[in-house]
């Protein structure tokens, strides 16, 4: 099939090894919509085909970017084509080592909590919640969606301990040295989901890595163990109602990590401190 034919490109929205999004006319229909293009070579037609389908499945959500139903092939590249969401991603727009106003930050996390909620109710996880991949349609975040089913497995399938992208990787999947059967799980999104939570509202991440090693992981670990004594210097600008909340969401064990749904109940709540985040 030959796309020129049907599409025209406009621009790139996105590359990577895994090869790219292009924003394309259809010819025929006359409307925007944004391509994925996923190399032959380094994506298995298994791979494709789950993370269509899941995307297809999830699309009936309003929070999760929509799917048209097009998908075909070329001699390199496997495609699906989707909604184009024109502001692009979130990560472009948080402001680093400042973050986004807190209105603005609970509007998106609140549409994005409502997709989690969604998608794990039909039993799903993402795997790979982060900035770059919930998709914004204007800067002030009115409207966002979920998107980037590539990681995405049915709840309770055995995995490896690997997964995502490094910073918004839980403790149980940094350790990759365990091999036993381990097995995939809401969990993850929610820590993904605290992290992804404080990288908006201040700019940075809260740690490198969820590991000993990592002297920042370390602090907040000493102080989730604890429950009392002083909070680490990175979350003093937080309020008691939003530490309460991050607590659960960034919960040490699995086991004790909150549902996603926890956050509505703190929405309502001031979050930031100071009012660099917040008086937007
Ligand atoms: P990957 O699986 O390689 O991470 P993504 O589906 O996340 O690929 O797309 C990569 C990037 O391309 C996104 O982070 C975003 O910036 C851009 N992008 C993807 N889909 C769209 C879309 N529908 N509208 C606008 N930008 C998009
Ligand atoms: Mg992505
Ligand atoms: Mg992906």
């Amino acid at each position: 099939l030959e796309v020129n034919k049907y599409y025209e490109v406009i621009r790139e929205l996105g590359k990577g090894t895994y090869g790219k999004v292009d924003l394309v006319i259809h010819k025929i229909r006359g409307s925007k919509m944004a391509l994925k293009f996923l190399k032959k070579k380094s994506t298995k037609l298994k791979s494709f085909l789950r993370e269509y389908s899941i995307s297809l499945y999830l699309s009936p959500c309003p929070f999760i970017i929509n799917m048209f139903g097009i998908a075909f092939e070329t001699d390199e590249y496997y495609v699906f084509a989707q909604e184009y969401a024109p502001s692009g991603d979130l990560f472009d727009i948080i402001p680093p080592q400042v973050g986004l106003p807190e209105p603005v930050a609970k509007r998106c996390v609140h549409q994005v909590a409502i997709a989690l909620e969604y998608l794990h109710s039909k039993k799903l996880v993402h795997r790979d919640i982060k900035p770059e991949n919930i998709l914004i349609f204007d800067k002030e975040c009115r409207k966002v969606k979920l998107s980037d089913f590539g990681m995405a497995r049915r709840a309770g399938s055995p995995v490896k301990r690997v997964s995502g992208t490094i910073p918004y990787t839980a403790p149980e999947l940094c350790d990759t040295s365990k091999h036993d059967g381990f097995c995939v799980d809401y969990s993850t999104d929610v820590w993904a989901f605290g992290v992804l939570l404080f990288c908006m509202l201040t700019g940075n991440f809260p740690w490198e890595k969820a590991m000993p090693s990592d002297t920042f992981y370390e602090e907040f670990v000493r102080w989730q163990k604890r429950r009392t004594g002083a909070v680490p210097s990175q979350w003093r600008r937080f309020t008691d109602e939003s530490l309460r909340m991050f607590r659960k969401l960034l919960a040490l064990e699995q086991e004790r990590r909150c549902s996603v749904k926890e956050v509505f109940a703190h929405l309502g709540h001031r979050w930031m401190l100071d009012g660099t985040s917040g008086n937007h």
